[in-house]
């Protein structure tokens, strides 16, 4: 498949025919069990100024919050005990204690035996290892557009580059490494899009993540009008015949820009993961990475589930 083909099947081909075409693929390579991740956003403390994020560290709206060590393992605890099969650990970037999160991770991986998965942005190669020993068995690391003008642009004094030599470090280190990126922001060209999707074939990508753009208020980037539902849904359907092997989750940010079905429509156009929130309630309304944030709870996650026919392993309280 090549960027031409790529583009064809991103605007030309009819969204019934595509999504027919990946449900297929679906089928054949993931079957009909829907994973779910437990996230857990255990801090919004966050160093980069991304223009897009309401954590930039120089928005001083949210109050900023780390949950120790306990909150972490209770709210990890709760995810297994509601049937998560895995475990996201997310946060801003900041010079977290590499030894307190290594021995989280050990605790989450050895005593629940859950795979976690990382999604605490740029790190030494030191840490990405000492992670990687303690048992974290997967990186999240988006590159969040492949144009590097506009990457530039969105990541003041940050490169693709380099975001991408993070990838690459992670899969050496033995990590399964997932990228992912935005619809709709601000500059970018729709045909980037292609180049999006080559990107994380060409990383091999475990898990790819694709979400609409949603503006957050206190963000040089407030103003905009956010992405579509609709054309990150014909991308994820791309994605999936691109990339037949990759995780790929029907995102938050997808059912925030769609309340009423965003999930499961993601799950018919292709996708394979949901991430319902364990963040403790007391601190949700702190990790505003955009406004209007539609938590997905396990009840959500269920109901999106069975509407689009497909199993799961998540267990209601009883
Ligand atoms: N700090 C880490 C992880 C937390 S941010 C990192 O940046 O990798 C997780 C993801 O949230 C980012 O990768 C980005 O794709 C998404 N995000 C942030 N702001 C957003 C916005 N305004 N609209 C949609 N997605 C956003
Ligand atoms: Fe920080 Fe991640 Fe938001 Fe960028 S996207 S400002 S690194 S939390």
């Amino acid at each position: 498949m090549n960027r031409s083909d790529i583009l064809t099947l991103l605007f030309e081909t009819p969204t019934a025919e595509l999504r027919e075409r990946a449900q297929e693929v679906l089928a054949r390579e993931k079957g009909r069990h829907v994973f779910t991740r437990g996230l857990i956003e255990f801090s919004n403390v966050c160093r980069r100024n991304c223009l897009y994020c309401g954590l930039r560290a120089a928005n001083s709206h949210p109050a900023r919050y780390v949950l120790s060590r306990e909150e972490i393992l209770a709210q990890a605890a709760l995810a297994a005990a509601r049937g998560a099969d895995t475990i996201v650990l997310q946060s801003g970037e900041y010079p977290v204690s590499a030894v307190w999160l290594a021995e989280i991770i050990e605790r989450i991986s050895k005593d629940l035996r859950l795979p976690v998965t990382l999604s605490v942005g740029e790190h030494s190669r030191a840490d990405y290892a000492l992670w990687r020993e303690a048992g974290a068995a997967r990186y999240l690391i988006k590159h969040e557009t492949a144009d590097p003008d506009l990457y530039a642009r969105l990541h003041p004094g940050w490169t693709l580059a380099g975001r991408v030599a993070h990838l690459r470090t992670l899969t050496e280190l033995g990590y399964e490494t997932g990228t992912g990126f935005m619809i709709g922001l601000p500059g970018q060209r729709p045909e980037s899009h292609a180049d999006d999707i080559l990107l994380a074939r060409e990383l091999h990508a475990a898990m790819c993540g694709v979400g609409p753009f949603l503006p957050q208020k206190d963000t040089p980037l407030g103003r905009y009008p956010g992405g579509t539902a609709e054309l990150t849904l014909r991308v994820l359907s791309v994605l999936r015949l691109a990339l037949p092997w990759a995780n790929l989750p029907a995102t938050t940010a997808l059912a925030t820009a769609d309340p009423a079905k965003g999930q499961t429509e993601g799950l018919l156009a292709g996708a394979n993961v949901l991430m319902p929130s364990f963040t403790p309630v007391s601190v949700r309304e702190d990790y505003t990475l955009y406004d209007d944030k539609n938590r997905v709870d396990i009840a959500g996650a269920i109901r999106a589930i069975e509407a689009a026919g497909r199993s799961h392993s998540l267990k209601l309280p009883d």
